[in-house]
């Protein structure tokens, strides 16, 4: 373990920020990470617990405790070894991932975790400036071919174990640049895409193979955001091409908001005006910006999308920056001895909020209002309506009703489901919430109904978490690998 009295000698600390006035000039990365001391002390804090709680809350349930240790002990070289052993990609969690981990943290029973998204954060960069992240190609082609749909963080972890299980992986993604939502989601003022880029590069020099610009399946009118396909293959045709197929398309229909005035010009799914911005931060040149330069803007819907578009609007210039949430604001401090060591609900401020934003709780949207005269068909203002649980339901409070003036809205309500087109294309059944019908647990784990095609990530389990689809890219390989070859030689 760290150092035995280390949580008790030291006190948690968290990474720094970059100012608020300097940060919200550019887009660039802003947290300032913990450097060779800072993360040897933080490392020193665990306790080693016989019961390592963090272990299983963390999705992919990285090792911590070891390379908490390896860290106190300036062994960084086996901290990455450890760290790689569970989790292909520590520089996307370690920026972005919300640490389950850290809830479930023994020290986390008065409020003190240790900083795991630190610590692994601190060893993934020092890695990669070390070079210790090469590729690490197969020993030996096993002459199978399998097709990766979806290049997230779920078809990206798939393709890397599966190559390193030696088979033959081209990954297809119908946008003109790889990584999924780590690409056009996730602003680079969260997580710079060079990470992602050299990641590719890696993957490439241990074989796969990647078509971008490439729709598998069919076209269809819900596909409503990112798409630069050039060219589509048949769902039948990439079947019969390779072995097996694993379907990583990630979950893409947003949640509309379908009040009197959603045609209205100024209303706008937050994935209509995310992927934009990292577009132009990639030098892209795009004609009719959806821009909130100068604009009272409202951010409808409270996670991390929603959290995205306050940081980018306030990046823009925004007048104002106003974000609703429809439940209720939750408690500060959660109740420990009833949710510990799992996730807690409890009010979450993000750096984007700390950038300049007021929160509104338990407030409903009734209606868009457009302007007249030369502003017709724009919008001007919404009305809302507070909101109260009254027997399980939420209910108007009468008299709540409001008027905000805004000329930019962005829903950010979340993910209702794939888009249909490409499950259909391949005969996939769906469960009751529209996502890939395939089970983890059984014997026929990430199996589809169809012969030998798969799905993992979003796709399957719905809206989620990077570690979760890392987990769910890491045993969809298994799963395959085990189909193809009758036995598997990827951890579970
Ligand atoms: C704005 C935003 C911010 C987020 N922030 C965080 C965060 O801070 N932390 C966190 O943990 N999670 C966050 N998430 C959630 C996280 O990004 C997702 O859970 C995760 O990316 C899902 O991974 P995936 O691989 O399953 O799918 P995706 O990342 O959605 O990737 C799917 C890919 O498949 C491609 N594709 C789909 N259909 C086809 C087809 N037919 N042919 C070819 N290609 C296809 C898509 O273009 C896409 O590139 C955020 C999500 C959003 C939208
Ligand atoms: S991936 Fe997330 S949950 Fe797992 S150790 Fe890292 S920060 Fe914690």
């Amino acid at each position: 373990m760290g150092k035995v009295t280390g949580f008790l000698e030291y006190e948690r600390l968290e990474e720094g920020y970059e100012p608020v006035p300097k940060r919200v000039k550019n887009w660039k990365e802003f947290v300032i990470g913990l450097n060779e001391e800072q993360a040897k002390v933080q490392g020193a804090r665990c306790m080693d617990c016989g019961t390592p709680f963090c272990n299983s809350g963390c999705p992919v349930n990285n090792i911590i405790p070891d390379f908490n240790d390896l860290v106190f002990r300036g062994d960084w070289k086996n901290a990455i070894e450890v760290l790689h052993s569970t989790n292909n990609f520590p520089e996307f969690t370690g920026r972005v991932c919300p640490a389950p981990c850290e809830a479930a943290c023994t020290l986390n029973v008065n409020d003190d975790p240790v900083g795991i998204k630190s610590i692994e954060h601190a060893i993934i960069d020092r890695a990669w400036t070390e070079g210790w992240v090469q590729p690490r190609p197969a020993e030996r082609n096993t002459g199978k071919t399998v097709a990766v749909v979806g290049s997230g963080p779920a078809g990206l972890a798939a393709a890397q174990q599966l190559a390193r299980a030696g088979h033959e992986v081209t990954l297809f993604e119908k946008n003109d640049r790889i990584g999924g939502l780590l690409r056009y989601g996730i602003p680079d003022f969260k997580m710079e895409k060079s990470h992602i880029d050299r990641r590719v590069e890696q993957m490439q020099a241990e074989g796969v193979v990647f078509r971008t610009g490439v729709l598998v399946g069919a076209l269809d009118a819900q596909a409503r955001i990112t798409n630069d396909a050039k060219e589509q293959i048949d769902a039948e045709a990439l079947k019969a091409q390779f072995d097996a197929v694993l379907l990583a398309g990630g979950s893409e229909v947003s949640r509309d908001l379908p009040v009197p005035g959603r045609d209205l010009d100024g209303v706008h799914f937050a994935m209509e005006f995310l992927p934009q911005q990292n577009r132009v931060v990639a030098g892209d040149k795009l004609k009719g910006q959806i821009r909130a330069a100068g604009k009272h803007v409202i951010v409808i819907g409270g996670g991390d999308t929603g959290s995205d578009c306050v940081g980018t609007s306030n990046r823009h210039g925004a007048a104002s920056v106003t974000q609703f949430e429809l439940l209720p604001m939750p408690p500060e401090q959660e109740n420990k001895p009833l949710v510990w060591p799992y996730w807690p609900t409890k009010l979450r401020t993000s750096s984007s909020h700390e950038e300049g934003c007021e929160r509104e709780f338990a407030i409903a949207t009734k209606e868009f209002v457009g302007g007249t005269g030369k502003d017709k068909g724009k919008l001007t203002a919404l009305r809302t309506v507070h909101v109260e649980m009254a027997n399980g339901k939420l209910v108007e409070v009468p008299g709540t009703e409001k008027e905000y003036k805004c000329e930019l809205v962005l829903l950010a309500m979340g993910f209702v489901s794939p888009v249909a087109s490409v499950l259909e294309a391949f005969g996939v059944e769906r469960d009751v919430r529209g996502n890939a019908r395939a089970s983890v647990d059984s014997a026929r784990a990430y199996r589809t109904n169809v012969d030998k095609v798969f799905a993992a990530g979003d796709i399957r389990r719905g809206q989620s978490l990077i570690v979760w689809a890392i987990r769910e890219g890491r045993q969809a390989a298994r799963a395959v690998d085990q189909f193809l070859m009758g036995s598997s030689v990827l951890p579970n």
